[in-house]
């Protein structure tokens, strides 16, 4: 078949046919194809177009893992518009808590629903589940859904309607469906990856997998295999189980507390010797008392079955010390830290299968905005870069990009002072000042988001302004994305990193100027000190770069290339902070954010004179 026949748009934008041909070829050479094309390039829909004529070629099917919910919505939406060009079928999967119609009068917190939702079918409560094998209409929402990828909400409405659970649905159509797009659990994560290929719907050998926004892939490794706790979690669990009638368990956690204390405050350094620790616990409760305990707070399925019934909270901490003394007692070779009242297990090596892993499957395509350099990104997620091919997308000039460099701002720990988060906040009132269109703010945290926010929001008036804010759900963050979009120049605040930085689309010129507030260097706990040890004595020279400045820097250039949706697109981008007028951190800037670049000490009123001269297209330079 012929691209054009598949593809979703009447033309291709500069660049996405052939990105469409490389995908293609990578799937049908086998291996590992990484690829790299900027923000607003459109590469959903030609990373699509290659992996389905191959898949269908090869009678293969696709697995398509995003990073967050979000990231699903726009692909199935991409999804829905190939469907119409040229028939396929499709499912996306998110989790059973995303799907639940039964607990939405319910607070249930998600670690505990998995409890919720089995006493309910297994008890015959839930008339969702027990309608799905007495529907006749099952079926053909089923097939409907696989023929025309439905958005999340018209499921649910199509699932509602015949009264059945929207979860069987989507299971039923992931086993008959070419492409199946799923959170990177289900594809990476070992606890949740049987849903995908334990019941029949995937077999890897004879499946293409494709990774959106593949630079994740060590964050996402690195949150499965680690776990924290803290003492006011064990405290917290021994209440939940006093109040569960656990008087065993209460007992057992509140020794659990006093010897983790002890073992807290007797040791110097962030390292502990986990082999040790497990030893002291043997040697003074009984050889099997951790193994015990683990298992009997992991499974107190009595007690959450009860607090299902009794409609009272559901012991979510109980679960969390469970999971974690689990993991403490299991042989993983996982390192245990400590800081302040916290203990930490870390997998130093969090990317060790990943190579292997992906090497299961007929081909994998490895999709991301910035993979530059690629042999350091490769390495960052266990990949040899001599074994893996790369491609980057043409970049030719399709948006004009104008580049500032604001080298009087910092937002390093030591010079975070009131003077400095003022002159921050009048920087960034200048640019939305002279700005007619909307603007984007990104911070490095929430906590500095919230701080500049306030102080802007002082600054500026008459402007729509909103704000991320963390733990959004989704229906939170859908209404905070529709604020932004109510007015033409609202003014959006959120972290770099975060759900608004990455895979959302601002359509159009809703968003004119990006302001990127600081460099957002991971924290250096003592999680971060295990995996640089490993690295370290694995021979990497450049573990700095690979953990801490590159995985910032991405952030900043993704959150930098919001505005950019569509080729022809002006803008301009303005990063505060000296750190990204750095010779390293100018070669690891994309072309298109670097090809117009001016750097400086500006002060607000020549931000604004800039800013007016560029979007009135007589474009002063920058004194620098
Ligand atoms: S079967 Fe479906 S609707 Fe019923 S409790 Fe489970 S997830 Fe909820």
């Amino acid at each position: 078949m012929e691209f054009g026949d598949r593809f979703a748009y009447e033309t291709f934008r500069p660049g996405q046919r052939e990105l469409a041909e490389r995908v293609y070829r990578g799937c049908t050479e086998g291996g590992i194809l990484i690829t790299e094309a900027m923000s607003g390039f459109g590469k959903t829909s030609a990373v699509l177009t290659g992996v389905l004529s191959a898949a269908e070629e090869a009678d293969y099917k696709i697995v398509y893992a995003c990073r967050t919910k979000r990231q699903i919505n726009r692909v199935v939406e991409e999804i829905a518009r190939l469907q119409v060009r040229h028939p396929f079928k499709a499912a996306s999967m998110l989790s059973k808590y995303d799907y639940c119609l039964l607990r939405r009068h319910r607070a249930i917190p998600p670690e505990s629903f998995g409890w919720y939702c089995t006493f309910n079918t297994s008890n015959s409560l839930c008339s969702y589940f027990m309608n799905v094998p007495l529907t006749k209409a099952f079926g053909l929402l089923v097939q409907s859904t696989l023929e025309k990828a439905p958005r999340h909400h018209e499921l649910m409405r199509g699932a509602e309607a015949i009264h059945v659970c929207p979860y069987e649905v989507t299971r039923l159509a992931m086993v008959q469906a070419r492409l199946i797009v799923v959170p990177y659990q289900y594809a990476f994560d070992p606890r949740a990856m049987s849903m995908l290929f334990d019941n029949g719907s995937v077999e890897r050998k004879r499946a293409i997998i494709v990774v959106d926004e593949a630079h994740n892939l060590r964050d996402f490794y690195r949150g499965a295999g680690s776990a924290t706790l803290s003492l006011d979690q064990v405290r917290g669990a021994s209440r939940e189980a006093r109040a569960l009638l656990m008087e065993e368990a209460a007992k057992s956690l509140s020794a659990l507390e006093s010897s983790l204390e002890e073992i807290i405050t007797a040791t110097h350094g962030w390292r502990l010797d986990k082999g040790a620790v497990v030893e002291k616990f043997r040697s003074d409760r009984g050889t099997a008392w951790l193994q015990n305990l683990a298992f009997e707070l992991s499974a107190s399925s009595g007690a959450a079955w009860g607090s299902v019934m009794f409609e009272r909270r559901l012991p979510s901490l109980i679960l969390r010390v469970g999971e974690f003394l689990s993991k403490l007692s299991s042989s993983s070779p996982s390192v245990l830290v400590k800081w302040d009242n916290y203990l930490g297990l870390v997998d130093p090596d969090p990317v060790r299968t990943t190579s292997d892993y992906l090497g299961e499957f007929g081909s994998a395509i490895l999709v991301s905005a910035t993979v530059s350099p690629s042999s350091v990104f490769a390495r960052s997620i266990g990949l040899d870069p001599a074994e893996v091919r790369t491609y980057q997308a043409s970049t030719a000039p399709t948006v004009s990009v104008r580049t500032a460099v604001d080298t009087g701002t910092s937002t390093r720990y030591r010079l975070r002072t009131p003077e400095m988060y003022s002159k921050i906040a009048n920087r960034i009132a200048a640019v939305i000042g002279s700005t007619t269109s909307g603007v984007g703010v990104f911070a490095p945290s929430y906590s500095m988001l919230g701080a500049i926010f306030e102080m802007v929001s002082k600054r500026v008036g008459g402007r729509n302004m909103v704000s991320e804010s963390p733990g959004l759900s989704n229906d939170q963050a859908t209404d905070v994305f529709d604020s932004f979009r109510s007015a033409d120049d609202s003014v959006l605040f959120a972290v770099q990193g975060g759900r608004f930085s990455e895979g959302e689309d601002f359509e159009g010129g809703a968003m004119g100027s990006i302001v990127v507030v600081g460099l957002g260097l991971p924290p250096p706990t003592p999680m971060m000190h295990a995996e640089y040890a490993f690295l370290k004595r694995a021979g990497n020279q450049d573990s700095f770069l690979m953990l801490s400045r590159l995985p910032a820097m991405r952030k900043a250039f993704q959150a930098a290339g919001r505005h950019v949706r569509s080729p022809g697109k002006k803008g301009l981008v303005f990063f505060l902070d000296e750190r990204f007028g750095s010779s390293t951190a100018i070669d690891l800037m994309p072309t298109w954010l670097r090809s117009d670049l001016t750097i400086g000490d500006f002060s607000p009123g020549t931000i604004e004179a800039f800013s007016r001269g560029f979007w009135d297209t007589q474009t002063p330079p920058l004194p620098s």
